[in-house]
């Protein structure tokens, strides 16, 4: 075996590897990890709030060539502060009842739910794309388009 074809099977394989979609449970760990669901490589944020454009493991464009791509994400943060402040709120109740303190319920709860609105968004983002992977997995031609980086432009996003 020539070592051209030595890279190219290795290049092949390498491939197809990367296009093994991962279950959901592992595409949720890791982007709990705040790591690339597809690939688990790190360093796809620029900094706690904000994404790189792709991942600098597997090339993916992390918004999946779709401009409003991250609404889902903010649902996902919706949805965790909405949980914060009902676990919040019947734990105040249940521990200090039958009097609970409402005037320090609510500036509590308030307080968490805006300390969480921030902390959990770099986590809605990573768990939206995670969620998105289970839902549509990664092609092969999919992720060519995105391993070919560059502006987006006119360009159509490779549809299932
Ligand atoms: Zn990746």
């Amino acid at each position: 075996m020539t070592p051209a074809t030595l890279a190219a099977s290795s290049a092949t394989a390498s491939s197809a590897v990367s296009l093994q979609t991962p279950g959901v449970t592992r595409l949720l760990a890791r982007a709990l990890r705040l790591s690339c669901p597809h690939c688990g490589g790190r360093g796809i944020f620029q900094s706690f709030f904000a994404l790189r454009a792709t991942c600098p493991s597997c090339g993916l464009r992390l918004e999946r060539g779709e401009s409003d791509y991250f609404v889902g994400a903010y649902l996902f943060n919706l949805i965790a502060v909405e949980l914060i402040l009902f676990f919040c709120v019947c734990g105040f109740v249940w521990f200090t009842w039958p009097n609970p303190p409402w005037d320090a319920i609510t500036y509590i709860t308030g307080f968490l739910m805006l300390a969480g609105c921030l902390l959990c968004y770099p986590f809605a983002k990573t768990t939206w794309l995670a969620v998105d992977l289970a839902i549509r997995p990664l092609t092969a031609e999919e992720l060519a388009w995105h391993r070919e980086g560059g502006e987006m432009g006119e360009r159509e996003l490779p549809h299932l």
